[in-house]
């Protein structure tokens, strides 16, 4: 099996984790996300779909927290009931807008993380797709 790599980055105007949004907007500043090689052939066909889903790695967060209190107001909740960039795999993941795409960048509204954080993958976004038949009972079985 291939190792898990990185494919581009983002750059945003956010150098403070305190000042980031807690989650993009529509209306949030235009961001940039590049795309390393070999992957910028990848980005052919992207430019139709006007919303994309974006996979991101939030690399400067902890990562040992079961429980959390985000709001710091006392209340612990279990980490996987929380969207909070602390958790055992911090990825993050975001619908944006999509302004344009110039060479091996694109331009995108709606990003919520860090300049500088590393990409995993992009995609369109979800609704944009019907299913090809609705789930049967029994679809999901694995044994
Ligand atoms: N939209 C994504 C999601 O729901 O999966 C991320 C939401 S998370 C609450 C966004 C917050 O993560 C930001 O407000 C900021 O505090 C933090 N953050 C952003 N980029 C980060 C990075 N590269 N490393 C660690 N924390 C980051």
């Amino acid at each position: 099996m291939p190792r898990s790599y990185f494919i581009g980055r983002i750059r945003t105007p956010w150098d403070s984790r305190l000042l980031t949004p807690r989650q993009g907007r529509a209306d949030g500043p235009v961001c940039h996300i590049e795309i390393f090689e070999p992957w910028v052939a990848a980005l052919e066909d992207v430019a139709q779909f006007a919303r994309l889903e974006v996979l991101y790695w939030l690399h400067l967060s902890r990562r040992d927290l079961v429980r959390q209190s985000p709001a710091n107001d006392g209340a612990a909740r279990g980490t996987f009931s929380l969207r909070s960039p602390v958790r055992p795999n911090p990825i993050g993941t975001q619908i944006v807008e999509l302004v344009s795409i110039e060479g091996n960048m694109h331009s995108v509204r709606g990003m919520d993380c860090l300049d500088g954080t590393p990409l995993i993958d992009i995609k369109p976004d979800r609704t944009l797709f019907s299913p090809i038949a609705p789930p049967q009972p029994g679809d999901f079985q694995t044994s």
